[in-house]
């Protein structure tokens, strides 16, 4: 039986794995770290299946954490509970008799269908509302205005990364002001970061000084004047 699962969540969910950490996690992701951590846990218990809460509450926290890092507000622990078990139950049932479907056209369609919508975001966020920027969720459940676009992105086409929040806001500036190609602004260290988040400060101090000697200047005119 063992041996027929780790083969049949291979052919879903490819090899186990880790989240990455610099994105919010899809369904596959999660569920390649449900398996991971079963396996894990599988291991420690001299090869004797863990109970399903077990690994669930490990990959929750996990994503609950991910969640955490990148500011944005989520759903209720139960609730995160409650969507992992739905997906792991359609997990299970379409893995149940594998072994003699696997070659059947429809089938085949089910497990593609069932890839395909693993690729989603696992949506915990508090607010549902449909356009973020119309949002009239209560102020504990609503996105932070600078995390917007990140949470419009992990749910389309996941072209950004969490990393160090700095990262992201510069990597949004030069993509709006220099129109750097993606390759460039990936490579940024976090030394370059620190450079440039330095140089911006000192740009915004240089600023507030002209202004003040300005009004310093005029004030002292005025007083010549009269
Ligand atoms: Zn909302």
């Amino acid at each position: 039986m063992a041996v027929t699962r780790k083969k049949v969540s291979c052919a879903i969910f490819d090899a186990p794995s880790e989240m990455p950490d610099n994105q919010l996690p899809t369904y596959a992701d999660v569920m390649k770290l449900y398996n991971l951590t079963k396996q894990r846990l599988k291991y420690e218990l001299n090869n004797k299946d863990p109970p399903h809460h077990n690994v669930a509450e490990i990959v929750i926290t996990k994503v609950e954490q991910i969640w955490d890092k990148a500011s944005i507000p989520h759903v209720s622990h139960r609730r995160v509970q409650e969507m992992l078990n739905k997906h792991h139950k359609t997990f299970m049932n379409l893995l149940k008799p594998y072994k003699f479907r696997k070659d059947s056209g429809p089938y085949q369609e089910k497990i593609s269908q069932f890839k395909d919508e693993s690729k989603k975001l696992f949506d915990i966020c508090s607010c549902k509302c449909s356009f973020i920027s119309q949002c009239q969720c209560e102020k504990s459940r609503k996105i932070p205005a600078i995390e917007r676009d990140f949470q419009e992105d992990q749910r389309g086409p996941r072209g950004m990364i969490i990393a160090k929040l700095q990262k992201r806001y510069i990597r949004k500036e030069l993509t709006q002001r220099q129109k750097c190609h993606k390759s460039d602004i990936d490579g940024i260290s976090e030394k370059q970061i620190f450079v440039r988040r330095f140089l911006l400060r000192k740009r915004k101090l240089m600023l507030a000084m002209t202004n003040l000697i300005t009004i310093v200047g005029r004030i002292l005119i005025n007083n010549l004047e009269s």
